[in-house]
């Protein structure tokens, strides 16, 4: 029998359950990376009219989404690709308040509070749970300078403090490196970035709102001076409030409209291991790695001093905006000379409304992990926890952040064209926050206050001589 493989029972049993494992493998590899390689789904209809008009599928469009939605606000959300396609699904996971600039506090304060209730009032669960957070210091001066940061914490009554090596040693479990100590939250947390933002997506449509995938905006319809109109790839929606959180994407939508918003991109590797003993239950942020425990048992894992920033011509255009970003930040930024330069010369600055744009020739914002990147995460893994070196990495995906020139996110009610609001550069820190953000810009959009200060966001900070000083991208 020519061909024909003679097993004896054994190896048939043995190859049964080698097949079964790299099934097995194939399915668990793809948990994250499914939130963008569904097929796309574009909608049926659109509608005419909306009271308001999201323009992206992030957990910053979801999320106001969800608050307008709530108020009986009649809000359409268009996303060119998937809900949680680029930024929001590919993240670390981390919901922390630990470390930011004072003027994102009372919206993480906010967005805290409202993390701890999703699960009961939409009814999934995405993982959330408050598992603390540590930053640590392998020397003395390295603890002083993260202690700074308690001066922010007691002003706003967060439980933030610095601790030891001995107590470190006995919140997490078999490091093979000995640290000084670490700035510590207990009350930070963490969730599933590709389960979060599509269960506010469907909790918002359950509220009423209309969701559209595979919805491209390419522009928008002005009328005596202000907004009148979206134009998506599918037509129309007559509008006179638009709001753009089009992540990587608003720098580009903006300067179409003659609005001027500074932005770079940044490039993370990130990395999921399988099922493995609980080490932490949190997160740890080390110079080496990035660590998270994750609902299904296993780590979400990134190097701690690597981001890779594709040079274009944005790169040269916004240089000196981002000059303090890039001095504080110039030993972990590595230049990426690569395709992305060409890709964005050759991008129109405009276009018609009635042919494809940009929008839809990128529908997922898709960069590729690092090999090299892979492997240090998996050294760096292997140090840091000698206990799991063994557990098999089964996933990895890239993303691509973005950032405005001080790393603190721009909220723009209403600053630069009447009608059309801003929600951008959340630089690399926007998960967490994305449900207070949804609920101060619902605010602002419909004039109910939320409680929420966001004056200090405005765009105009880059251009009317307030100094520019960047805070920390982590
Ligand atoms: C590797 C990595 C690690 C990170 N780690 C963390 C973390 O641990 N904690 C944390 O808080 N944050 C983290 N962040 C940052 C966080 O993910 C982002 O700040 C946040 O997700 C931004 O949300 P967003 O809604 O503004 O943008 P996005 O999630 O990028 O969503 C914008 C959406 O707009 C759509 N869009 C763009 N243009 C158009 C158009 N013309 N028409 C229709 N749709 C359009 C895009 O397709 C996209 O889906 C990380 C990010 C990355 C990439």
């Amino acid at each position: 029998m020519a061909g024909v493989e003679r097993l004896c029972p054994f190896q048939c049993i043995l190859r049964r359950s080698r097949e079964l494992n790299v099934r097995g493998l194939k399915l668990s590899q793809s948990v994250v990376s499914d939130t963008w390689e569904q097929p796309l789904r574009p909608p049926d209809s659109i509608p005419e009219h909306a009271d308001v008009v999201v323009i992206g599928g992030g957990i910053v469009g979801v999320s106001t989404a969800w608050f307008l939605a709530k108020q009986g606000v009649d809000v359409v959300l268009c996303e060119k690709g998937h809900i949680a396609g680029e930024q929001s699904g590919r993240n670390w996971g981390w919901v922390r308040i630990q470390g930011r600039d004072k003027r994102e506090i009372p919206m993480m304060q906010e967005s805290l509070r409202i993390w701890d209730g999703l699960k009961d009032e939409i009814g999934e669960d995405v993982g959330f749970t408050r598992g603390g957070c540590f930053f640590t210091a392998n020397s003395d001066k390295e603890l002083a300078s993260l202690e700074q940061w308690l001066e922010v914490a007691v002003d706003y009554g967060i439980d933030s403090h610095v601790i030891g090596a001995a107590e470190l040693g006995e919140q997490v479990k078999g490091a093979g490196i000995q640290w000084k100590g670490a700035l510590y939250t207990q009350s930070d947390g963490r969730a599933e970035p590709h389960k979060a933002a599509p269960a506010i997506a469907r909790a918002a449509a359950r509220e009423g709102a209309t969701m559209m995938t595979a919805c491209a905006v390419r522009g928008i319809e002005t009328s005596a001076g202000r907004v009148s109109a979206v134009v998506t790839e599918h037509g129309p929606i007559k509008t006179s409030t638009v709001l753009c959180a089009a992540g990587a994407w608003t720098s580009m939508f903006c300067r179409s409209l003659g609005i001027d918003v500074p932005q770079l991109r940044v490039r993370g590797t990130v990395a999921r291991t399988a099922p493995a003993e609980q080490v932490l239950k949190g997160n740890i942020f080390d110079a080496k790695l990035g660590i998270r425990r994750r609902q299904d048992g296993g780590y979400t894992l990134a190097h701690g001093s690597v981001l890779e920033h594709p040079v274009t011509p944005s790169s040269f255009r916004y240089f000196r905006k981002f000059l303090p970003a890039l001095m504080q930040e110039f030993k972990i930024v590595k230049l990426d000379f690569g395709r992305d330069f060409a890709k964005e010369w050759s991008t129109p600055k405009s276009w018609r409304l009635d042919a494809s744009s940009p929008f839809e020739d990128n529908r997922v914002l898709n960069p590729k992990p690092t090999p090299s990147v892979l492997k240090d995460i998996r050294k760096n893994f292997a140090e840091l926890f000698p206990a799991l070196r063994d557990t098999p990495i089964v996933e990895s995906w890239a993303g691509m952040i973005e950032s405005s020139p001080d790393v603190v996110p721009i909220i723009v009610a209403d600053e630069c064209l009447p009608g059309f609001h801003i929600a951008t550069g959340f630089s690399g820190h926007g998960f967490g926050i994305g449900p207070g953000a949804g609920k101060a810009i619902a605010g602002v959009l419909t004039g109910v206050d939320a409680g929420i200060d966001i004056t200090d966001l405005r765009l105009s900070r880059f251009f009317d001589g307030t100094p520019i000083r960047a805070q920390s991208s982590i």
